[in-house]
């Protein structure tokens, strides 16, 4: 059966927002202000690897358009990994800096750009990429590998947005000196803001971005190569300061609203993580007021709505944990109490609100016997907490004068 049920409710989105068409395509870059204002595009892709892409028209789904500042985190994250964590704070920041993207801001007291997300932030982030000494050409070569990896495919880069960028890019020329003044660049400031506009020039779709969010959102695990492109640290990192960061100076009304870490670019991308689960990416080039897609964010708005992806409104847990607590006669052993055996069933994904119900229940049991069953059998998964939790439940009942047996026939405890 070929049925595409979610790749018909993706065309009915796209649909019910064509005809929205507020807001003005970026105009400081020559070529992207010629770009065509109508391509509409979503896609998402699942910790499976699974790729969902639709577009408005004929060729959306497909169209390359220039990464732009969805290359932030994603640099970002290279830095850290070849860096880490520490080197790359004495240079940049975490915090949200709630002013524009190109503002001429630097912390107070530190010197450093506030955060990877703005254009001072990501400016000094490129140029730890691949080491002090590098050449403009192998950093760039670099960063390229690296989003191919996360992408899953080979990227390019598109020179004629790259060439246009360079002729109006005053203000990043500005950023760049301003950075070298306080030590937190070595290059020039014009190999700095060769190297950080071709970066910004790599060709994309939305199903590539949607692959490289997916990434982070699985651990730094690319889901369907199933190469560790970057460790898990790496990946928490990233999302965090896309989180607090991401949306230009509207990430705080973005995280209050659609509630996932995210980060938009000029050229009127949009991409967002559900982290453990999905990375979600959607394009159309005409922006707000603040620099982010209109239709791209009314898309997360009602991916949002219908699938509940608020990271602050998770879903209520399905079962309790404890399915059943009982005594039964005990076969193996005879006479008295020694004849009886509690049986403790549990059941669905145990976790620690999962732990903390059960341990609760098993104090609250009267106990006729010492000889003690743990049934694992209806449990689908126990998490790296509730592993620990229950190795600690067994030390104590053991400690307590309990016999326990634990049936694990599809070995989750291992
Ligand atoms: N290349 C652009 C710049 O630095 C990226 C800006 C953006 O996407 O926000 O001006």
């Amino acid at each position: 059966m070929k049925d595409d049920v979610i790749g018909d409710y993706l065309r009915e989105l796209l649909k019910k927002l064509q005809d929205n068409s507020e807001g003005e395509v970026a105009a400081y870059i020559p070529e992207l202000a010629a770009a065509d204002p109508e391509p509409f595009a979503v896609a998402f892709c699942t910790n499976e690897g699974q790729v969902y892409a639709e577009g408005l028209r004929e060729g959306d789904a497909e169209r390359e358009f220039t990464i732009q500042s969805l290359s932030k985190p994603f640099a970002y994250a290279l830095a850290l990994k070849e860096e880490g964590l520490e080197e790359v704070a004495r240079f940049v920041g975490v915090e949200p800096s709630g002013e524009a993207f190109n503002e001429l801001s630097l912390d107070k007291a530190t010197k450093r750009p506030m955060n990877p997300m703005i254009n001072a932030g990501a400016i000094t982030v490129n140029q730890l990429i691949n080491g002090e000494e590098s050449s403009v050409e192998d950093r760039v070569n670099k960063i390229l590998e690296f989003f191919s990896d996360l992408a899953g495919r080979q990227l390019r880069i598109d020179s004629d947005t790259c060439d246009s960028e360079l002729e109006t890019s005053d203000r990043n020329m500005s950023l760049a000196y301003m950075l070298r003044s306080y030590g937190m660049i070595q290059d020039s400031a014009e190999d700095a803001i060769v190297s950080y506009v071709k970066q910004c020039s790599i060709m994309v779709t939305v199903s590539d971005l949607a692959m490289m969010a997916a990434t982070l959102a699985n651990g730094g695990v690319q889901p369907r190569t199933h190469k560790q492109v970057c460790s898990r640290r790496v990946a928490i990192q990233v999302q965090a300061v896309m989180a607090s960061a991401g949306m230009y100076n509207a990430a705080g009304r973005w995280m209050a609203s659609v509630g996932l870490p995210a980060k938009s670019g000029v050229s009127g991308g949009i991409i967002g993580t559900l982290p453990g689960r999905l990375g979600i990416a959607a394009f159309s080039p005409k922006l707000d007021e603040a620099g982010n897609s209109v239709r791209a964010k009314r898309v997360f708005e009602y991916l949002d709505r219908d699938m509940g992806l608020h990271l602050m409104a998770p879903e209520k847990q399905g079962r309790v944990a404890v399915r059943s607590i009982s005594t039964v006669e005990d076969d193996q052993t005879s006479g008295g109490s020694q004849g009886k055996r509690t049986v403790i069933r549990l059941q669905g994904d145990i976790d620690f609100n999962a732990c903390e119900k059960i341990w609760r229940t098993i104090q609250e049991h009267d106990f006729e016997s010492e000889n003690v069953t743990v049934d694992l059998e209806k449990v689908d998964e126990v998490n790296s907490v509730g592993k620990r939790m229950i190795g600690e439940f067994r030390d104590r009942l053991v400690r307590n004068g309990m016999k326990i047996e634990i049936v694990d026939p599809d070995e989750v405890l291992s």
